[in-house]
C-alpha cells in the first residue's frame, strides 16, 4: 500500500537530533504489536498512554483513579490529563533520542498540544504510520486479543495463539484479557476513534507526515512494510 516518501517525511520533519514517531489507527489495528517491534529495532521507548493508564490504575494512584471509570466504559481520558502525563513522561532521559508514541495523540487537540510541546523540547517528527484495517477485522483482534502479565507480549488466540495455552512464549507469565476487550466496551471504544481520533488521519496527511500501512496482513508483512518505510526516514538513520 501507499507509503510515504523520504522527501514528504523530510517535510514535516522539525530540526533536532530526537526523533518521534507515531503510531496511529483504530483499537485492534496493531498498533501496540508494532510499537513493540519498532522500539526494540531502533532502540527507542514505546509510549503507550493506554499502558501508562493501566499501570496508573495498579498501582491505584489519584490519576489512575481518574481514568478508570472512563476507559472501563471505552471512553477517552481528558486531553488535559493525557497531555500532562505525556509531557511529563517523555523528559525522562530514555526520551532523549526519541520514542514511539502508541495511542497518542487521540483527538485534534492533543495532536495540537504535542505540536508545541515538540517545538518546546525540539524533537522531530519522523513519521506518522497509519494502520488501516477493515471493521470486520477489529472485532476478532480484539476480542481474541491476550496480554502478557509480566511483559505486556500479545497474542492473539485466533491467529498468533501462544505455544502453551495461557502462558506467554517469551518469559512464561499468564496470560489476560484486558477488560475493556469485552464486545460491548469495544463497540464504544471504536465509536470514540470514528469520532475523535479518525480526523486524525487528515490533520497528519495535509502536513505531509502520514504513511499509510495496510493493516489487514499478518503482523509480519505489517512490520516488514514499516520497516521499509522507516528505514527510508531520513531522521532515523
Ligand atoms: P489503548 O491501550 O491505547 O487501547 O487505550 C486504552 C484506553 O486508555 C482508551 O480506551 C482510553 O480510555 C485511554 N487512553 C489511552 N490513550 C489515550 C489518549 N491518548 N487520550 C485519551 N484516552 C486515552
Amino acid at each position: 500500500m501507499a507509503a510515504v516518501s523520504a522527501d514528504q517525511n523530510r517535510a514535516g520533519s522539525l530540526p533536532g537530533p530526537r526523533r518521534a514517531v507515531i503510531l496511529l489507527g483504530p483499537p485492534g489495528s496493531g498498533k501496540g504489536t508494532q510499537a513493540q517491534r519498532i522500539a526494540q529495532r531502533y532502540q527507542l521507548p514505546h509510549l503507550s498512554t493506554g499502558d501508562m493508564f493501566r499501570d496508573n490504575i495498579r498501582r491505584d494512584t489519584e490519576l489512575g483513579r481518574k481514568a478508570m471509570p472512563l476507559m472501563e466504559r471505552g471512553d477517552l481520558v481528558p486531553d488535559e490529563i493525557v497531555l500532562r502525563m505525556v509531557e511529563d513522561r517523555i523528559a525522562h532521559p530514555d526520551c532523549n533520542n526519541g520514542f514511539i508514541f502508541d495511542g497518542f495523540p487521540r483527538t485534534l487537540a492533543q495532536a495540537e498540544n504535542l505540536e508545541r510541546i515538540c517545538r518546546r523540547q525540539k524533537f522531530g517528527f519522523s513519521v506518522v504510520l497509519y494502520l488501516a484495517v477493515r471493521p470486520d477485522l477489529l472485532m476478532r483482534r480484539l476480542t481474541g486479543r491476550r496480554i502478557c502479565k509480566l511483559g505486556g507480549h500479545i497474542y492473539n488466540i485466533y491467529d498468533r495463539p501462544p505455544k502453551r495455552e495461557g502462558i506467554c512464549d517469551e518469559d512464561g507469565s499468564e496470560l489476560i484479557q484486558r477488560p475493556d476487550d469485552a464486545e460491548a466496551v469495544i463497540r464504544e471504544r471504536l465509536v470514540a476513534y470514528e469520532a475523535q481520533t479518525r480526523p486524525l488521519v487528515e490533520y497528519y496527511r495535509a502536513r505531509g507526515l502520514l504513511a499509510a500501512v495496510d493493516g489487514n496482513d499478518g503482523a509480519d508483512p505489517i512490520t516488514a512494510s514499516i520497516m521499509k518505510i522507516l528505514d527510508g526516514a531520513e531522521t532515523l538513520k
